[in-house]
C-alpha cells in the first residue's frame, strides 16, 4: 500500500491519435515487459483516459504503480490514449472529453491528496516526452479558470 501521494503523474499511450486503445491492451504491453501487479490490477496505472474521453480503472487508488521509476511509491497515475501524429511523431493531440475527463480525476486527486502536485511524466524524468502534454501550464490554465467560477 502507497503510504504518501506527493505526485499525480499523467502519461500517454505513444499511440496514433486515430486509434482507441483500452487498459486490457496496456494491460498487455507492461504483462510482456514483466510488470505485474500482485493484486491482479490491470497495468501499472492507476487509469486510463480513452480517445472518447471514458476512464477505465488499473491499479487500485492506494495501491503502488508502475510507471514512473523512483516515484511510484509516492505518486498517483493517469494515461492518456493518444500522442502520435502519424507523420509528425509525438504531439499534443488529446481530445476535448479527455482532457475535460484528466480535469475530473485530478480535482478527485486533489481532494483525496491535498496538496498533490500534478505533472507530466517528463516533469520528472528528463529526456522522456510523455505524456506529450504541458500537465503543469494546463493546470495552471484549468485551475485557474475553475477558481474564477467560483468553484472550489
Ligand atoms: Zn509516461
Amino acid at each position: 500500500m502507497r503510504r504518501a501521494t506527493k505526485y499525480g503523474v499523467v502519461h500517454c499511450t505513444m499511440t496514433d491519435w486515430d486509434r482507441e486503445v483500452d487498459i486490457e491492451e496496456v494491460h498487455r504491453w507492461h504483462v510482456r515487459r514483466g510488470i505485474q501487479s500482485p493484486l491482479g490490477s490491470l497495468s501499472g496505472y492507476h487509469g486510463l483516459i480513452k480517445r472518447d474521453g471514458s476512464l477505465q480503472l488499473g491499479r487500485l487508488s492506494d495501491e503502488i504503480g508502475a510507471h514512473t521509476p523512483g516515484y511510484n511509491d509516492v505518486s498517483v497515475s493517469v494515461i492518456m490514449v493518444g500522442g502520435l501524429y502519424h507523420k509528425s511523431g509525438a504531439g499534443d493531440n488529446f481530445s476535448l472529453p479527455q482532457l475535460q475527463r484528466l480535469g475530473t480525476v485530478v480535482s478527485y486527486w486533489k481532494k483525496l491528496y491535498p496538496g498533490i502536485e500534478v505533472l507530466g511524466h517528463c516533469d520528472l524524468i528528463k529526456g522522456s516526452k510523455c505524456p506529450c502534454l504541458d500537465v503543469r501550464s494546463w493546470m495552471v490554465s484549468i485551475f485557474n479558470n475553475i477558481k474564477s467560477k467560483g468553484e472550489p
